[in-house]
């Protein structure tokens, strides 16, 4: 085993990793650019080395300095995480050639797997099943059209090279191929730096099922089940989970043998992960297994898909790294995926061989990532002024894990992606798993930028993720549960907010005896009003002293007693909380004049409108149109003298490795673009200038 590794990656899985090293006796360096000087994975790591700028490409990409700084720490071995470095081919034998073990697999292998469409001529000769497609050198567009309409519509148009999503453009009908082509190849140009692509037959509400492989040097390989990844958005991940509802023994050795074959077929060592897409497996809780079932083939050779009983399941691609979602493997298996990764690398064969692997149980992984769903999931930036985990003592320890690079006060900078943390729960059944999960995010507390935990939790408590009725369809779907929702209510959010004011005057009042300003008086009624904002809509409450002390409510046309407890807290209030027949915990805190409420039904925010903050502001912003955050400009739809239409799309912004359509506000003329192609803009400037009509 390696006396010290260098970690060449950030955030959670640097600290992942560290974790692991640690418990192993391996000492850890970190390295970091300038936007993570005092980021949590470098106190996690023993040493760390500052590689250069907050941009990747200045630091986390910058691979020769990464390996000068393992060479000057004495590290034996770099562990890439996932992103950056993880599947460049160029950097694994960078580090042979240093002397320095890649702990991953080997450069060929990386590069075999690297891009789609080659990756696919491979394992078509290695006899694992394929989408219908077409993934040939010829890339005249004419052809692909004639590809196209052979293959027969809906078709998907993929970029060779790309990856995280991005480059795909789904064709309805042979009219808009061509269209779809040339924005497909612009964006994998832009993205990926080569616009090949391939096309394949577009299989409708598919299932993503993907195997974990491991293999070592002395030509072992094994497959440790399987992870169902189909809750996506925009192609990506949102919730995984092990093992895939609905799987039977039989598929599952299917899918694993396919899985090994596809590793041996490039001589594949340490973690990879074979993703599939699945037709038709009805992992729904009222179904049963697939009908007609043959008897298992026992051989480990894959069978090819449209066999009697199992449903059709096709390669997709290889990912030669760990993957985000590899701790619900973990939890189901017992095993330490990064503790493999090192013995593998430092030459042991593995750990267990595949007779000896088993399931455990259900586990679920669900990640919180910095974006507002609402708003067609664009990324947010910003401090996590409130960062509060949910208390493992909840449950049974190690029943809840958060994998996190983060602490309460840090930023979700613009430089990197937008994932926060990740919670992975495990639970003797789905059904467990599944409650664990929603009560975790329930305990989850993020103020400051906004996130996707309630969008969670809607997620997981929808019809069709309860019933694993999964495919990546879902969340459009259940589009009408999972956004714009309200479940704490107008009346429950102005309680809270009301009682936190209270709460905070009094403990004012503790301290200074003079400062009392609730109105109340011995004798007689006080009224007392307050002016919010919820979901966008203005409203008054008006608070009435009783003569018995007890508080009477009255907000948009009810009324009721208002009764609460302050509770000790580490900040913020948190309070007993009765009104209109409904008890709750109910946990606030106060930025400004917003107030951000979390209780078991949900979280939501209530601004308190102090009236003489906003004397002679005025409000109108209109014919303006800004950057909703730090990024890239990548285009515009429009020049100066259109006249456009609201929702119009006007421009594309890239940042946080995703891309975002700036649409039009309110029906106008564009009167002036304010920037080109390729620059750089900060949040809020302004992008282009409209004359609204
Ligand atoms: P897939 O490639 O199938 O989408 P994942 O969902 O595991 O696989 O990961 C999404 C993409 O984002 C991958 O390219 C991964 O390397 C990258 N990624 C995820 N988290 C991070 C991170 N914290 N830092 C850098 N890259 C990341
Ligand atoms: P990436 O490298 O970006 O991860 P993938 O090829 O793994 O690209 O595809 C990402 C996602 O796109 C899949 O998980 C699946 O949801 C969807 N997808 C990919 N291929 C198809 C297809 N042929 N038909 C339908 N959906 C697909
Ligand atoms: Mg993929």
């Amino acid at each position: 085993m390696f006396t010290k590794i260098l970690i060449a990656n950030r955030g959670e899985i640097a600290c992942r990793v560290a974790a692991t090293a640690r418990r192993l006796g391996v000492r850890t360096v970190a390295v970091y650019s300038d936007a993570d000087a005092s980021a949590k994975h470098v106190a996690a790591c023993d040493e760390a080395v500052h590689i250069g700028g907050s941009a990747p490409r200045d630091s986390y990409l910058q691979w020769e300095r990464i390996i000068d700084a393992a060479r000057a720490t004495g590290a034996q071995a770099i562990h890439p995480g996932y992103g950056f470095l993880s599947e460049n081919d160029a950097f694994a034998n960078a580090c042979a050639s240093a002397g320095i073990a890649f702990i991953g697999p080997p450069a060929s292998a990386i590069l075999a797997m690297g891009l789609k469409a080659e990756s696919k001529q491979l394992m078509e000769k290695a006899g694992v099943p394929l989408v219908p497609g077409y993934h040939e050198a010829d890339q005249d567009p004419a052809m692909l059209q004639h590809e196209a309409n052979r293959i027969g519509y809906p078709v998907l148009i993929k970029a060779s090279a790309g990856g995280g999503g991005k480059g795909m453009r789904a064709v309805d009908k042979a009219e808009d191929f061509a269209d779809a082509l040339a924005s497909c190849q612009r964006e994998a140009r832009n993205s990926f730096g080569s616009d090949a692509v391939l096309i394949e037959k577009y299989v409708q509400r598919p299932r993503h099922i993907e195997i974990q492989v491991f293999g070592d040097t002395h030509g072992n390989c094994v497959y440790l089940f399987e992870r169902d990844c189909s809750v996506q958005r925009r192609h990506q991940k949102v919730l995984e989970e092990a093992p895939a509802p609905g799987m039977t023994p039989e598929f599952r050795q299917q899918m694993g043998a396919a899985a090994v074959a596809a590793a041996k077929a490039v001589n594949y060592v340490g973690a990879g992960t074979v993703e599939f897409i699945v037709e038709q497996l009805d992992g729904s809780d009222t179904a049963g297994p697939p009908q007609g079932g043959t008897a298992p083939s026992g051989g480990s050779a894959p069978r090819a898909a449209g066999s009697v009983g199992v449903p059709n399941f096709y390669f997709m691609e290889m990912n030669t790294r760990l993957q985000v979602e590899h701790p619900v493997t973990e939890a189901i298996t017992g095993l330490d995926l990064v503790e493999w990764q090192l013995r593998v690398a430092s030459g042991e064969p593995l750990p267990l061989k595949q007779e000896e692997l088993r399931i455990h149980g259900h586990a679920i992984e669900a990640r919180i990532c910095a974006e507002t769903p609402d708003n067609n999931f664009l990324p947010a930036t910003g401090t996590l002024e409130v960062y509060r985990k949910p208390s493992c003592t909840a449950f049974e320890r190690g029943v809840v894990r958060v994998d996190d690079g983060v602490r309460e006060g840090d930023t979700i900078s613009p430089f990197y992606d937008s994932m926060v943390a990740k919670l992975i729960v495990h639970g003797a059944t789905r059904q467990e798993a599944l409650s664990r999960l929603d009560a975790a995010l329930a305990e989850t507390r993020i103020v400051g930028l906004s996130t996707n935990v309630q969008f969670l939790r809607h997620v997981v408590n929808s019809p069709s993720f309860a019933q694993a009725n999964l495919d990546t369809a879902l969340i459009p779907r259940e589009a009408a549960v999972l956004f714009h929702q309200d479940k704490v209510g107008v009346a429950l959010a102005v309680a809270s907010a009301v009682a936190q004011t209270l709460v905070a005057e009094r403990a004012q009042e503790v301290a200074d005896p003079f400062s009392r300003r609730d109105g109340w008086r011995p004798h007689g009624l006080t009224v007392r009003g307050f002016d919010f904002e919820y979901l966008g809509e203005t409203l008054q409450a008006q608070l009435t002293y009783l003569h018995d002390g007890a508080l009477q409510l009255a907000v948009g046309g009810t009324s009721g007693v208002l009764r609460f407890e302050a509770l000790p807290t580490q900040g913020g209030a948190r309070m007993d909380l009765q009104f209109q027949g409904q008890r709750q915990t109910v946990q606030t805190w106060q930025q400004g004049e917003t107030v951000h409420i979390f209780c078991a039904l949900g979280a939501t925010q209530i601004i308190e409108i102090d009236a003489l903050a906003h004397a002679g502001v005025a409000a109108a912003d209109g014919g303006r149109l800004t950057a909703p955050m730090p990024g890239k400009v990548l285009s515009f739809a429009v020049k100066a003298g259109d006249v456009i239409t609201k929702g119009q799309a006007l421009a594309v912004m890239e940042a946080m490795k995703m891309e975002h359509t700036i649409a039009a506000p309110a029906d106008g003329t564009v009167a002036e673009l304010l920037y080109a192609p390729g620059d750089q803009v900060s949040e809020g400037a302004e992008l282009l200038r409209i004359t609204t009509a």
